[in-house]
């Protein structure tokens, strides 16, 4: 059976890991600085915090930029929960502007035209990879006193086409804070792990000590343990969380980094193979690209199409079973995040509030996509989903 998604562990990963096992750290040791320093150089952020998860990540965001009770952020409903949940963690409102229907991003109009005054933070979020309109987005939110948060979970080593040169997703000027996602089912694994990017150094310390319970131990920092220094003394300045990565996870992250260039490609060449193979078929869509040139620079964590299932005259889960029947496995990205019962109840959203995004769930899929697919395994994905065509269309 072909998941819709899933990791690759070689040899070097688990040499990698035994390795660290083998050493005097099992967490907060060398590991840690090193995959944070080698991450930040290969996004270009002068600052990265590694963290257990994006989750943690998003939410270290919002404290280090001072969101909380009486301020909004806007996200997109085509998303996973974190990035909505974040806001309400620190007393926020979290809201939602409808997304684009080429990209399946944030829509600036949408962001624009419904922007509320107490709108303090925007969460972009790079779907499928496919990074959000940043210059936009930014553009908006600045003017009006807000920061952007990049949510790169899906697009970790991916850049993109703006202003006539390329930019990297976390490494760009729009994106005050960037965040990333080392899940099993993302294209860079640390099994669970997160990292918070960004070139402001005050934000990258807070965040630093905010995920291991806000100690301060440099002793110039002292405020009330002065009479007798000494290297037991730490501080806590303010409430943290215990939001650390271990050794182990850096150990794993930095021998995946190490393969980062080769698995972009990988997920591209399959891309690109999908594409081909769909481009006739008319009740299925392709992903759309906003910037055709980005197609050689996009991280490609999903291959979500767009199906008619009327005009296939097939419902979703017969879809989904007969795909799964062939050994084709298949996911649906995303139910719309303000279609939730927690924020239908908490927050009054509903239907109606997103159409694009209510209209593209109806509609979307998620085929396999991960870089140990064999060529054989993207043309039995090709083929059974061809196979599904009312009249056959090659
Ligand atoms: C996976 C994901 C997250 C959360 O990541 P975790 O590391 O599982 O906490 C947040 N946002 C998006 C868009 C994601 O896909």
């Amino acid at each position: 059976m072909l998941p819709y998604g899933r990791q690759t562990i070689t040899e070097q990963d688990i040499a990698a890991v035994v390795a660290a096992l083998r050493s005097d750290h099992l967490t907060q040791g060398p590991l840690v600085a090193e995959f944070e320093r080698r991450f930040a150089a290969r996004v270009g952020a002068k600052h990265a915090v590694a963290v257990n998860n994006a989750t943690a990540a998003l939410h270290l965001a919002l404290k280090v930029a001072g969101i909380g009770p009486g301020d909004r952020v806007v996200t997109s409903p085509n998303t996973f929960l974190a990035s909505a949940n974040c806001a309400a963690y620190v007393g926020a409102t979290p809201d939602f502007a409808d997304i684009d229907p080429v990209s399946y991003t944030i829509n600036p109009h949408a962001l624009e035209k419904n922007w509320l005054d107490d709108t303090r933070a925007v969460v972009a979020v790079d779907f499928a990879g496919q990074t959000a309109n940043l210059p936009e987005v930014s553009r908006i939110a600045r003017a009006r006193g807000a920061i952007v948060i990049e949510d790169a979970c899906h697009a970790v080593g991916g850049s993109f086409h703006a202003e006539g040169r390329v930019w990297n997703v976390g490494g760009n000027p729009w994106a005050d804070l960037a965040v990333f996602s080392f899940h099993p089912v993302k294209t860079l694994t640390t099994g669970e792990g997160g990292m918070l990017v960004t070139d402001r150094a005050d934000w990258a310390e807070q965040a630093r000590r905010l995920r291991s319970h806000g100690i301060e131990r440099v002793a110039d920092n002292f405020t009330e343990f002065t009479t007798e220094p000494g290297p037991w003394l730490y501080e806590m300045q303010e409430l943290g969380f215990n939001y650390r990565l271990t050794d182990l996870q850096c150990a794993l992250g930095l021998s995946q980094l190490d393969r980062l260039e080769a698995v972009l490609t990988r997920r591209r060449e399959i891309v690109a193979a999908y594409n081909a193979a769909f481009a006739g078929t008319d009740w299925l869509r392709t992903p759309g690209l906003r910037t055709a040139a980005d197609a050689a620079t996009t991280s490609w964590h999903l291959y979500t199409v767009q199906i008619d299932f009327a005009a296939l005259g097939r419902s979703r889960s017969q879809v989904m079973s007969a795909l799964r029947e062939a050994g084709v496995g298949t996911q649906v990205h995303y139910i719309p995040v303000h279609l939730q019962p927690w924020y239908r109840r908490t927050f009054g959203y509903g239907p109606g509030k997103c159409p694009a995004a209510e209209a593209y769930y109806q509609r979307a899929l998620s085929l396999p996509l991960f870089p140990a697919m064999t060529d054989a395994d993207v043309a039995l994905v090709i083929d059974t989903v061809l196979s599904l065509s009312p009249i056959p269309s090659r």
